[in-house]
């Protein structure tokens, strides 16, 4: 199988051939059909998150090991099971749940296998998406797609889980009743919009330095998209919005977003941030009481809150996220096409047949 993987972390992937392994147990293999490229995957490629104040946490200090696949974001077609596995069709494809945990740890028994403290994410932890194959523990995190196409359904593993989640945790009066903020119209951003209409938001006010992003969120249904450079940018929110804000999603999480995000909240408002872009904020603590905000970080999401959204998805008809096809063998250039700006929408990696 061919692999795109990390072999130095910062230096160019590399292209690696190797015997195509064969599923033992449970285990489940797949033939990737699609596989998004993901602004996670650009800090696991230098291999550090940015702390604020000069300090990083690198990828040795999380247990990232090298080699790595990167590719977190992922369908493919069912090519081989394990003498033990259960419940998948050979020739299906399938969405692959890949926020991983030990799978025995109170925290997976739970369900939020997610936030388990020794992960096995695929594409971080274990081999991802960027290859002609890849090994899946157990038919368990396979999530039947039907007839989606690979490339639209790929997205939802990561950024549209990530989104979902991050809705959910708006409180329900809110959601009907008050337009969201969301800051970012990156690929992130983007799926919020259409799943923010889908799950019965009555508005979207996007903030965004981009122009060009900017017009794909209005033209993905947002009712205003606002450039946070201009002096006025808090007014212009407010203005959008018809007061201060009562539910923000940064999708970005650098400090001069979740800075912006606090200073648009309205007394009572919350703040949700999933955005990784890193950074650091100072907060007056008197402020959090004062003006009772909430803030909170949201991760993904469990494989239940996946089976629901794919089923929100096909239910609703929600209109897909952009997507640029290419061939596996570009990404290298498609991470480094990403970081620099140059995507709308979502960059999908797909082997050559
Ligand atoms: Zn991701
Ligand atoms: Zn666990």
């Amino acid at each position: 199988m061919i692999s795109y993987e990390i072999q130095a972390f910062g230096t160019p992937l590399v292209r690696a051939e190797r015997p195509t392994p064969t599923p033992q147990t449970h285990e489940v293999l797949l033939q990737v059909q699609a596989a998004g490229v993901c602004h996670t995957d650009i800090h696991t490629w230098h291999g550090w998150y940015d702390l604020g104040g000069g300090k990083r946490l690198t990828m040795g200090d999380r247990g990232v090991t090298l080699p790595l696949t990167l590719g977190h974001e992922i369908v493919g077609k069912l090519v081989a099971t394990g003498a033990d596995s259960k419940g998948a069709e050979i020739g299906r494809n399938y969405l692959v749940y890949p926020w991983l945990g030990c799978g025995t740890c109170k925290v997976c028994r739970r369900g939020q296998e997610q936030l388990c403290p020794t992960p096995r994410f695929l594409g971080i932890f274990r081999a991802g998406g960027y290859s002609d194959h890849v090994m899946v523990p157990d038919a368990k995190y396979l999530i039947d797609i039907g007839d989606m196409p690979p490339a639209q359904a790929a997205p939802y593993a990561c950024s549209g889980l990530t989104t979902f989640t991050a809705i959910k945790k708006i409180k329900p009066a809110i959601l009907q009743e008050e337009p969201v903020v969301v800051v970012g119209a990156g690929g992130l951003g983007l799926m919020c919009i259409g799943l923010l209409k889908a799950m019965g938001s009555v508005g979207v006010v996007v903030v965004e330095t981009n122009a060009e992003r900017r017009a794909a969120a209005i033209a993905a249904g947002a009712m205003a998209a606002i450039d946070p450079a201009a002096p006025n940018a808090v007014a212009q929110c407010k203005t959008a919005l018809g007061s201060a804000a009562w539910a923000v999603i940064d999708c970005v999480g650098s400090g001069q977003t979740v800075q912006l995000s606090l200073d648009l909240l309205i007394k009572g408002g919350q703040l949700i941030v999933v955005g990784l872009f890193g950074g650091e904020i100072t907060l007056p603590t008197a402020t959090l009481p004062m003006r009772a905000i909430s803030m909170e970080g949201s991760y993904v999401g469990n494989i239940a809150d996946l089976r629901e959204l794919i089923a929100l998805v096909n239910a609703q008809k929600i209109q897909p996220l952009p997507t640029q096809c290419c061939d596996l063998h570009q990404a290298s250039s498609a991470l480094q096409d990403l970081e620099m700006g140059k995507v709308i929408g979502r960059l999908i990696l797909q082997p050559s047949a």
